[in-house]
């Protein structure tokens, strides 16, 4: 089942909607260099996609808005692993930090594969952690004081 991504742009004077139909479309052609995800249609940066996923608890909910993506290089050019960036209300900061992968196969006669296992969610090396928390710093949604203290924190 390939539901696709609805992408409702935030743009006051467009603020249409429009859609990425994997998560390959979605990482190519929807996203800043930033990493923010951008409206199809007009081209600015400052859309989300919502979501919503039935939780263990009964009648309970997990809502996000997903305004970013940050993709991780890695030396399996098939192979991308992820960070949705989410925010739990639509107007709100960047709260959540979603990890995903995927396989992309296509050109060499395989499949688009999207999600857990085998092995379940991905593996970052040392480097590519950092490379994670530099696009997040440039990105606004770590500050480079924040790191700062943090290394100041771990310091024994
Ligand atoms: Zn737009």
């Amino acid at each position: 089942m390939n539901m696709g991504y609805k992408i409702n742009c935030i743009n006051k004077s467009c603020q249409k909607e429009s859609k990425a139909i994997n998560i390959d479309d979605l990482v190519k052609n929807c996203k800043d260099s930033f990493g923010k995800l951008k409206c199809r249609i007009c081209g600015n940066s400052g859309a989300y996609i919502f979501r919503e996923s039935k939780l263990q608890e009964k009648n309970e909910k997990w809502k996000r808005y997903i305004k970013g993506i940050i993709t991780i290089e890695t030396e399996d050019e098939d192979y991308t692993p992820y960070v949705f960036l989410t925010s739990q209300v639509m107007g709100g900061e960047i709260d959540g930090i979603h990890f995903g992968y995927y396989k992309d196969l296509r050109k060499k006669g395989g499949k688009l594969k999207h999600g857990h296992g085998p092995g379940g969610s991905p593996v970052f090396s040392k480097d590519e952690i950092f490379q994670l928390l530099g696009k997040l710093i440039h990105l606004g949604v770590v500050s480079k004081q924040d790191f700062i203290d943090f290394i100041e924190k771990v310091k024994e």
